[in-house]
């Protein structure tokens, strides 16, 4: 038995039992007819037919069971009007994760924020925030973020980083110790199964910041001597339930632009040749003294004409910060 398949089978018992609870008590058949479905299931898992289409026999994707164990049928045998089904439930997905985004640009308590967020599909597992002062004289938080994993299985982590850091800013510990927390949270809830890197400012008066890295990529500083990377990072999100966090103290000038950004900008890929960070940094030299939207639309352009019409591969997200004027 799989991994999944053994936690699948876990969560059908316990649903199982559940259900029993309610067709015995309510005596209605909707509660008969998925307890069925959910027997069915469990049934499946046992004489290992779990996971397969009822239709063409081929392996349905891992992360659509992970949501959804009942399922029967793989993405190509859905009846039109199933698959019609599911694109609306996606579309509504993804404007439901819109909803959780910061501003695209804006300025305020001495700093200028601008973010360029864009999913590969109508989920991302991208995630942005700029979590304003709790109180007066706090300083605001602005986090970057990437589930591993991609589509809705990653969305629905990333909406779950951001209802986890949401709920642990107001609580004023340092970067480190939020990070420790956030990170026991979320193995806990991913079971180490999933992860996510993350880089986590919180941003002071005078151009003053704190920088703690989770395995994220590094960010960028840049300025009139160019283009460099700020040093420093723990592990990813998730992992492990006891690692441990350091932050950098550092501050931005007013003409350094910091950038942050996810994997889905430098490894990018036409055929088997990476965009890099060597375009990347050169992407952004070009780009420095543009305003923060168009510098971000520049960055994202210089992507686009490498990969020259060919797909993305990952979801994009990419964040500026300057000392607001
Ligand atoms: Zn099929």
């Amino acid at each position: 038995m799989t991994p999944l398949e053994a936690r699948t089978l876990e969560r059908l018992q316990t649903r199982r039992a559940h259900l029993a609870g309610l067709a015995k008590a309510r005596g209605d058949h909707r509660w008969v007819d998925l307890m069925r479905k959910v027997d069915a299931a469990i049934g499946a898992i046992e004489v290992g037919t779990w996971g397969h289409c009822a239709v063409c026999h081929d392996l349905i994707s891992e992360g659509r069971l992970a949501e959804d164990p009942l399922l029967t049928v793989c993405l190509s045998c859905l009846s039109e009007a199933d698959r019609r089904a599911l694109e609306r439930d996606l579309q509504s997905a993804g404007k439901v994760q819109r909803t959780l985004l910061p501003p695209a640009h804006l300025a305020r308590d001495g700093w200028e924020v601008a973010h360029l967020w864009e999913p590969r599909g109508p989920v991302s597992g991208d995630h942005v925030d700029l979590i304003p002062p709790y109180a007066p004289g706090a300083p605001a938080h602005l986090l970057l973020g990437d589930v591993s994993g991609k589509g809705v299985a990653a969305s629905l982590l990333q909406a779950h980083l951001h209802a986890l850091f949401r709920a642990l800013v107001p609580g004023g510990q340092t970067l480190p110790e939020l990070l420790q927390r956030a990170n026991e949270l979320f193995a806990e809830a991913t079971s180490s199964v999933s992860y996510a890197t993350l880089a986590a400012l919180r941003l002071g008066c005078d151009g003053r910041f704190s920088l703690a890295n989770a395995g994220h990529p590094r960010p960028f500083l840049a300025d009139g001597r160019g283009v460099r990377p700020i040093e420093g990072g723990g592990l990813p999100l998730g992992l492990f339930c006891d690692s441990a966090y350091t932050e950098r103290e550092l501050r931005l000038q007013p003409g350094q632009t910091l950038l942050l950004y996810t994997d889905g900008w430098t490894e990018s890929a036409k055929g088997d040749m990476e965009f890099g960070i060597g375009r990347a940094a050169a992407a952004l030299r070009r780009a420095r003294d543009l305003p923060l939207p168009e510098l971000l639309a520049s960055c994202r352009a210089e992507l686009e004409a490498f990969l020259g019409g060919s797909p993305r591969g990952d979801d994009l997200t990419l964040v500026a910060v300057r000392r607001a004027a």
